[in-house]
């Protein structure tokens, strides 16, 4: 993982996109965010690459962390709570989706933030059962993979 660089002018770095600074750094699943270009953090700079190898993984990984850190802890809910925000996200995508089909304007990507908030709770509500989410969707995909005749293995 780069270091950051050290500061060589009296005005502080921030990244332009999220804000960030050498005191506050943006942490991702490879460490600490450095400088990319002068205003932009490498956290940022390589938003579209992580997002494309995005795991379940690693997405389990950082949303525990954060669960317990800025929220609660996991146990505190119990898995029907957990059950229940999942739901609860897949309604609201749902509900965007009938809005859609009465004709009304609905923006993909709004959807898509009620369908990213359901998987986050997902995985909060599979690893709250001791499961991990990654080896049941490899397991899962690969079963069905194997019945059907497919050869894609995850
Ligand atoms: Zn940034
Ligand atoms: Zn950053």
């Amino acid at each position: 993982m780069r270091k950051r660089s050290p500061n060589r002018e009296i005005k502080p770095q921030q990244c332009r996109e999220c804000g960030c600074t050498q005191g506050n750094a943006c942490v991702t699943v490879s460490g600490t965010c450095g400088w990319a270009k002068e205003d932009l953090c490498t956290a940022c700079d390589e938003l579209d690459q992580r997002g494309a190898r995005l795991m379940f993984g690693e997405l389990r990984l950082l949303n525990l962390i954060r669960c317990t850190e800025y929220f609660h802890a996991l146990d505190e809910w119990s898995p029907t709570d957990w059950a229940t925000a999942v739901a609860g996200e897949v309604g609201e995508a749902c509900n965007l989706i009938k809005k859609l089909r009465r004709g009304e304007a609905v923006h993909a990507e709004t959807i898509g933030k009620e369908l990213a908030d359901a998987v986050i709770y997902l995985d909060l509500l599979a690893a709250r059962l001791g499961l991990n989410l990654a080896q049941c969707v490899q397991q899962k995909f690969n079963e069905v993979s194997k019945r059907r005749g497919a050869p894609y293995r995850l």
